[in-house]
């Protein structure tokens, strides 16, 4: 059936409840637009039968009057989330054969919330990267172009082939996941929304973990209501993960209003970085005038340990990476590499130096290094205090703001190859991003219009802690306002 690719989740439950379209119609839909989709290298593994498995469920319990929040809706996997007998290799060769036997929380409670799975998306190796390229699997290629070039962009990252997906409609919303920007970054490259919730509210267990600290998964999709809906599935208290928040969630989507009267919007005066371009700073001005449109009230604040959110994230997520990847050793799971007549710590070696990618070694080694005995004071230490200062920044500005805009990032999508040969370039993609992951704060990118080159740039809203829905709905008031974005048209 087309034309069901291009709908929102909103559009696909509402028509699905109405009888306009069958569940199984749906995921047909996608299943085709999915196969046909291979030059985006966006999905690593596809499971049609899944997706169609879940909609004939959902067909059936139409008929029995059983229906659930997701029911009829197929989604697209990052392939960071256990999934059980399905592949899940994180980006990296070290997991290349990895079938969990289980299946990860936030998964779980999207299937238990009816929804279906069409495969697992790629994305950078241990989700370290801003641009798909560290990818065992090779990188994902955006469906965006710039006008009048044929050149290939990067989606962004790391959960690049989420968001890659659900701009080309072969996914309507995607699982993503954030330690630094990796949900907001790549929405904001490929004019899709996608919010970070606040640090625990979407259970960790079952996630490959890169930073423990910092990791947060969140839905990737085309409009606000469909991140309230998906979110809404995806968050919950779980005992497994001694992180996860005890609280309610509340009801995202019923919350949503875009009447912003009485909230007042920061604007952080260390954001106006030297080097960003001037359309950037140009679409910060209207995203304010927009919440100002929509009744909020602009307020100057300040952050004042900005400057140190990217070296103090940039010690702090290796180190915990670090820590983290030294479970992949050949012995309990994934890769082993055998050495002919070696012995174990040759088996160590050669399995690490095999199964890891450059990107994720410079990471290892880093992390390594800010915590080996020598250093440990001087640099995690200090990162530690460094990142308290930042979130006692953030505490005191929400005693005058209720909220925050930015932009998402420092430029529009860049051209594969890029940025690869300079990591510091790379990492300065995160600067919005990153002091909000450090204070564990929900935020979010909503697309804001187009830059001179036709492609789409995004703003970024933080929030108070557990206060997801004045970022929701800020975001819904930039989203009436914005100019419609129309998705790149298939040329893969
Ligand atoms: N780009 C950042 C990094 O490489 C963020 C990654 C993420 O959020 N997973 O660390």
């Amino acid at each position: 059936m087309s034309g069901l690719t291009d709908k929102t989740i909103a559009e696909l439950r509402d028509g699905f409840r109405s009888g306009e379209f069958t569940a199984v119609e749906i995921a047909e839909g996608f299943n085709e637009a999915v196969a046909a989709s291979d030059r985006l290298n966006a999905y690593v593994e596809k499971t049609p039968e899944l997706a169609l498995e879940a909609a004939r469920a959902a067909d059936a319990a139409k008929a029995s009057g059983d229906l659930k929040p997701l029911s009829g809706i197929p989604i697209g996997m990052k392939d960071l989330f256990a999934t059980e007998g399905v592949l899940t290799s994180a980006g990296s060769k070290m997991l290349a054969n990895f079938k969990p036997p289980y299946e990860s929380t936030v998964s779980g409670n999207l299937k238990a919330a009816g929804a279906g799975m069409l495969g697992k998306l790629n994305m950078d190796e241990f989700a370290m990267g801003s641009s798909n390229e560290t990818c065992a699997h090779g990188n994902v290629i955006s469906p965006w172009r710039r006008e009048g070039s044929n050149a290939a962009l990067t989606p962004g990252g790391s959960s690049g082939g989420s968001a890659a997906a659900v701009a080309a409609g072969i996914a309507p919303g995607a699982t993503g996941t954030d330690t630094g920007g990796s949900i907001r970054q790549p929405a904001a490259f490929t004019g899709i929304c996608g919010i970070k919730p606040t640090y625990g509210r979407c259970s960790r267990w079952g996630i490959v973990s890169f930073a423990s600290s910092l990791d947060q998964a969140g839905p990737m999709a085309k409009t606000v209501r469909d991140c309230a809906i998906m979110l809404g599935a995806m968050a919950g208290f779980d005992p497994k993960d001694s992180t996860s928040i005890d609280a309610p969630i509340p009801d995202w989507e019923a919350g949503l209003s875009s009447d912003l009267k009485g909230k007042r919007v920061g604007v952080p005066k260390e954001y106006r970085i030297d080097g960003v371009p001037g359309e950037i700073q140009k679409l910060w001005d209207q995203g304010l005038e927009w919440l100002r449109d929509a009744g909020a009230e602009p307020v100057e604040i300040s952050l004042p340990h900005t400057k140190y959110a990217l070296p103090t994230y940039y010690i702090i997520a290796p180190a915990e990476a670090s820590s983290n990847l030294a479970r992949y050793d050949g012995v309990r799971y994934g890769l082993r590499e055998m050495v002919e007549g070696g012995g174990l710590h040759d088996m160590y070696k050669a399995t690490r130096a095999d199964g890891f990618g450059a990107e994720v070694k410079r990471r290892i080694m880093i992390g390594t290094y800010v915590l080996s005995a020598g250093f440990y004071d001087a640099y995690f230490t200090k990162a530690q205090k460094v990142r308290a200062l930042i979130k006692e920044d953030f505490r005191k500005a929400f005693e005058t703001c209720d909220l925050i805009l930015t932009p998402t990032a420092p430029s529009a999508a860049f051209g594969l190859g890029e940025k690869m040969s300079d990591p510091l370039a790379m990492y300065l993609n995160d600067v919005f991003a990153v002091p909000a992951s450090l204070a564990g704060l929900p935020a979010m990118s909503v697309p804001g219009g187009l830059d001179d080159a036709g492609l789409p740039l995004g703003l970024h809203l933080i929030g108070k802690e557990m206060d997801e829905q004045t970022v929701l709905n800020a975001g819904l008031a930039i989203e009436e306002r914005a100019p419609k974005i129309d998705m790149p048209e298939k040329w893969w």
